[in-house]
């Protein structure tokens, strides 16, 4: 939904990257702060100050979120995993992890090394809270500490994906070694907390309370979703994982000879078969790739006189794959260049196309089939 990410800056090397919907965050948070939480708590300061307070706790906000993910991140690596960085969305942190920890062990030390950054920063925040300084500067210190305290004891909820729920999957998935026993566990608890959270919105707003129930809105639908989606994220990884992309491909891919012209490809190939990319194919050989993308740039009086060859390009490593490889891997590479399809090339030679359709239904009939496939692994 709000795919644009910017990178901020480098920390041990992991890239701090924002997504766009940080910043709708990003202001809610520091109205929340100038116009509700610091006029409440300190009164008679100025407008300005509320203002100044509100921007320069969001941004300590900001700092201790990345601190946490960082805790995350420097374990993660630690113990070999790939992290990609962390990213800043609209709901805090998340620190990328393109596999899932291997072990138990490792999940249970992941997990709790965020809630250990944000505890470490609660305490030193408030002890230096404790001297007299000046209001504003007391009214950030104690801000600081209550939200890293409020940071560590949500994230402490045993409700997965957070950290509290990582760290009973990892404890669950080491008493009976089934990872997705114990992940299908943590998620329906996830689910059920969100639902919780959502339900305190109601009671807020019934209370009066506008801006906290928007929080509660917001943080419970986004943890119920993130509980469910990502415990079919790793169904659909543990179901694919096995298979190879020879037997989900189909092997009789439509393609475009390349004279044919713009119009005629539009007309009985993308409308005929909704896809967005065609191989071109002539003599056997594949001359390269068309996409609706290079269509838009052709004006539409103009598209009988244009053939097809003048829109190719070479198909690329991101939309191609190789017949013998696993379709988690062809699944991992739709996620991350985000396409729907790619073609099955063997030395240079089309073999097929697999489609993220047919890896969905081959998903959905073997769970008909076969129920969640759990006693099959
Ligand atoms: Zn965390």
């Amino acid at each position: 939904m709000f795919g644009k990410r910017i990178t901020l800056f480098k920390l041990f090397g992991f890239p701090i990257r924002i997504e766009m919907s940080w910043l709708i965050i990003a202001v809610l948070i520091t109205w929340s702060l100038a116009a509700g939480y610091f006029p409440q708590s300190y009164k008679n300061l100025s407008q300005a100050a509320y203002w100044i307070m509100g921007v320069i706790g969001a941004l300590g906000l900001f700092m201790c979120i990345i601190l946490h993910e960082l805790g995350h991140s420097l374990v993660a690596r630690h113990y070999g995993l790939k992290m990609k960085g962390i990213v800043l969305f609209i709901f805090g942190g998340v620190s990328e992890m393109p596999d899932e920890p291997a072990e138990p062990k490792v999940e249970f030390l992941m997990a709790l090394s965020g809630p250990a950054v944000s505890g470490a920063i609660a305490a030193v925040s408030y002890a230096a809270s404790l001297p007299a300084w000046p209001v504003p500067v007391k009214a950030l210190l104690s801000f600081l500490w209550q939200f890293n305290a409020v940071l560590l004891v949500f994230n402490l909820v045993p409700a997965f994906p957070l950290d509290g729920g990582r760290v009973l999957r990892a404890v669950l998935w080491r008493q009976k070694n089934d990872m997705l026993w114990a992940t299908n566990i943590t998620s329906q608890i996830g689910s059920a907390f969100g639902f919780f959270m959502v339900c305190m919105g109601v009671l807020s707003l019934i209370a009066g309370n506008v801006i906290g129930a928007v929080w509660w809105f917001l943080l419970g639908m986004f943890l119920s979703n993130a509980a469910k989606m990502s415990y079919q994220q790793l169904l659909w990884r543990q179901m694919l994982s096995k298979t190879k992309v020879e037997h989900l491909m189909n092997p009789e891919p439509k393609t475009v000879p390349p004279e044919i012209s713009t119009e005629e490809f539009v007309e009985n190939y993308v409308y005929r078969y909704h896809f967005n990319m065609f191989p071109a194919m002539r003599n056997g050989e594949i001359v390269g790739c068309v996409s609706t993308e290079e269509v838009k740039k052709v004006p539409r009086e103009q598209w009988a006189t244009h053939p097809v060859e003048e829109l190719l390009r070479p198909c690329s490593l991101e939309n191609t794959i190789g017949p013998d490889e696993g379709a988690q891997e062809a699944l991992k590479k739709m996620t991350s260049s985000g396409v729907s399809r790619l073609l099955v090339m063997r030395e240079n030679r089309l073999v097929g196309i697999i489609t993220l359709k047919d890896m969905r239904g081959y998903i959905a009939q073997r769970m008909e089939l076969e129920g969640d496939g759990r006693n099959t692994f």
